[in-house]
């Protein structure tokens, strides 16, 4: 089986986020990191090989980003993944969801993965959606919010997984190739070792760029992207709380009551 694991570099989680108002993008410029979301589907990756009901040939990491993703791509494999493809290009630049989504499927249709796993979010665009239109362009169905994944090796391989829903949990068998993305409930994402830290640069890292896996260039970056940035306003500033100094007890309980009261909240 070869599994491949949609991977994103995204704005560390200590950097507070916030559009560039001249570009309408992301402010891509502090420390960044591997989206947190998508260690727990690396993890699951490496879980399906070590629980060994079929074998794991391949565990490859894939991302679309600009040229310090790689540095995302490089904590994957240190996480487990064999090797890595990362898909540049100036023309990506921009794209939305769909684009990103058609941008993606076209990288995973030259790998031919019998799984694609992914995170259940970005930490910075936080669509919830990539998994869906990545499964739409390859023609594979498609699960989000797994919790729970136990490979079936009957005649053909299949997944029998736990979605978490709004209601309770499904549970559903789905045939492979599928494209699943993970939920952060799944499990305990790994350390990597130093060992692993050090050699991530030594294995195998293909670049390519749009036309090597036949991306349509009509169809990305942010000029043919359908959702078009307008403008962004900053949340309204909270009021400022109010602090009761405690000096006599039943004087502070006496205040802190009327307060609730006057806001209605007893
Ligand atoms: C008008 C507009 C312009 C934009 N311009 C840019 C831009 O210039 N640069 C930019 O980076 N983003 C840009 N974006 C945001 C970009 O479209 C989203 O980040 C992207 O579509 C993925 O959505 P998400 O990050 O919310 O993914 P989600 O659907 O929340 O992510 C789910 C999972 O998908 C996988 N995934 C998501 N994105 C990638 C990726 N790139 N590579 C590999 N795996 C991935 C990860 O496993 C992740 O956990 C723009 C969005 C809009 C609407």
């Amino acid at each position: 089986m070869k599994i491949c694991v949609l991977v994103k570099e995204v704005p560390d989680a200590a950097v507070e986020k916030r559009i560039d108002p001249s570009t309408g993008r992301m402010d891509r410029s502090g420390e960044k990191n591997l989206n947190p979301y998508d260690t727990h589907a690396i993890e699951a990756a490496m879980q399906i090989r070590e629980g060994g009901a079929v074998p794991v040939e391949e565990i490859v990491a894939v991302t679309m980003g600009p040229e310090s993703a790689v540095r995302a791509l490089h904590k994957a494999v240190s996480l487990g993944a064999d090797r890595s493809v990362h898909l540049t290009d100036a023309a990506l630049a921009g794209s939305d969801v769909a684009a990103t989504g058609y941008a993606l499927a076209q990288t995973l249709r030259r790998e031919q993965p019998d799984l694609v796993l992914l995170g259940q979010q970005s930490d910075d665009g936080e669509c919830y959606t990539i998994g869906a239109v990545v499964a739409e362009h390859l023609g594979m169905p498609s699960l989000t919010q797994v919790i729970k994944m136990d490979i079936e090796s009957d005649a053909a391989p299949s997944l029998r997984c736990e979605r978490q829903a709004e209601y309770g949990y499904d549970t559903v068998k789905v045939s492979l190739p599928a494209v699943i993305s993970v939920g952060d409930a799944i499990n305990e994402p790994r350390y990597p070792s130093l060992k692993a830290i050090m050699g991530a640069k030594k294995k195998p890292l293909d670049t390519v760029a749009i036309g090597d896996v036949e991306i349509d260039a009509s169809k990305v970056g942010g000029e043919h992207s359908a959702a078009q940035w307008i403008t962004v306003k900053a949340p309204p500033q909270k009021a400022a709380g109010m602090i009761i100094e405690d000096e006599d007890t039943a004087e502070t309980v006496e205040k802190i009551v009327a307060w609730l009261d006057e806001r209605k909240l007893l």
